[in-house]
């Protein structure tokens, strides 16, 4: 175990990248050295009041200035003086990247557009942390694959699972996309399976599951309607039960009024949590239901948020800081995980 704060760098600052960085700001155990813009833009600006930055290209030091944003470095000295980076750069960028973090012998993590090969290890803190103990380069899983990993790992731990056939409803972009559509369309991914199947063996690796994903015109959630065919005979009661173990999963009631992912991003707002996110997956309790060994459930998925707690997560793991039960709990406390009742 170290005993001294982990130097985080964040490359990348859009939806996860500023998040990751807050997040790890708040940890007693890590500190944000800095983080990498591509331009100065109002988020470099806002930015520069929390975090040194730090940018990608030199000959754009003159525009930051003009801009009246200091600029501390560029990426480069950033790789030279962290431990460990947080790349959450657009996909495909990362891989990229890799060759830069290691001449300069540095960790990093990497995310879920990225391929599964960029890392030694994919993570999920709940079904395989102890895989990245140690590790130099770890990708966490895309939002949909953690969605998944976060309501079905309990039950595949307790119960076993013999087969998931999962419908994955996604959301077209994020909220501050104005670009990407679809606008008036429903678009299925004409692969099935689609890529979640085979990324969710990638953090648990016996599953067998299907998946079909379907994109829609929304920005604030995607929706998942799973069907588990369980190994062991179970109740609904004691399905419940075991989800109730996992702080990430958070049980929602349609009855209260949380009948779509609208009124549940307004609860999180509510809640006045971080950029009103919703770091759990919510899970509507009036869906689920038992037919025979088959379970049913539908969940919401935060996308902007819910990969935030897993990074954290893996830089204890890869720096063997703390174990699995530890660091979910520091974690937890952090973000106001599995003190919230919605
Ligand atoms: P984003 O486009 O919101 O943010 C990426 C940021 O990186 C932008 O600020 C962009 O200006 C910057 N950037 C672009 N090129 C760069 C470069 N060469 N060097 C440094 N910065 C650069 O993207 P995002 O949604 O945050 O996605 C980042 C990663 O996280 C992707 O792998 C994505 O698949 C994954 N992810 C996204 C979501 C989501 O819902 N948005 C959820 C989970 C995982």
């Amino acid at each position: 175990m170290l005993s001294f704060m982990i130097k985080v760098g964040i490359n990348g600052y859009g939806t996860i990248g500023r998040r990751i960085a807050h997040a790890v700001s708040l940890q007693p155990d890590m500190t944000v050295i800095g983080i990498v813009k591509t331009k100065p833009d109002y988020i470099s600006r806002i930015a520069s009041n929390t975090f040194n930055i730090f940018i990608n290209d030199l000959k754009n030091k003159e525009d930051f200035n003009n801009r009246g944003i200091k600029v501390k470095g560029t990426l480069e000295d950033l790789a030279g003086d962290v431990d460990i980076m947080i790349d959450s750069t657009p996909e495909g960028v990362g891989e990229k990247n890799k060759q830069l973090y290691d001449e300069n012998n540095i960790k990093a993590i990497f995310q879920g557009g990225e391929k599964s090969t960029v890392g030694e290890s994919s993570f999920n803190a709940y079904s395989n942390f102890n895989e990245s103990v140690n590790k130099r380069f770890v990708r966490v899983v895309s939002c949909n694959t953690t969605g998944l990993a976060r309501t079905l790992f309990p039950i595949y731990n307790r119960f076993g699972i013999k087969h998931v056939d999962a419908t994955l409803i996604r959301r077209a972009t994020d909220p501050n996309d104005s670009k990407k559509g679809p606008i008036n369309s429903i678009e299925p991914s004409l692969k099935i399976p689609s890529h979640h199947a085979p990324d969710l063996k990638t953090v648990i690796s016996g599953i067998n599951i299907d998946t079909v994903a379907i994109k829609v015109p929304t920005t604030l959630m995607h929706v998942h309607v799973v069907k588990a065919q369980l190994k062991e005979k179970a109740s609904r009661e004691e399905v419940v039960e075991e989800w109730n173990k996992y702080h990430r999963v958070l049980r929602v009631y349609g009855k209260e009024g949380l009948s779509s992912t609208a009124q549940i991003m307004d609860a999180a707002r509510e809640m006045q949590s971080n950029r009103s996110d919703l770091y759990e997956i919510a899970l509507w309790d009036e869906s689920v239901s038992l037919s025979g060994d088959t379970l049913s459930y539908i969940q919401a998925v935060h996308q902007e948020s819910d990969v935030i707690p897993e990074n954290v997560d893996a830089i204890r793991a890869m720096f063997n800081l703390e174990d699995k039960e530890k660091s979910i709990e520091m974690t937890d406390k952090s973000l106001g995980i599995g003190r919230r009742n919605i």
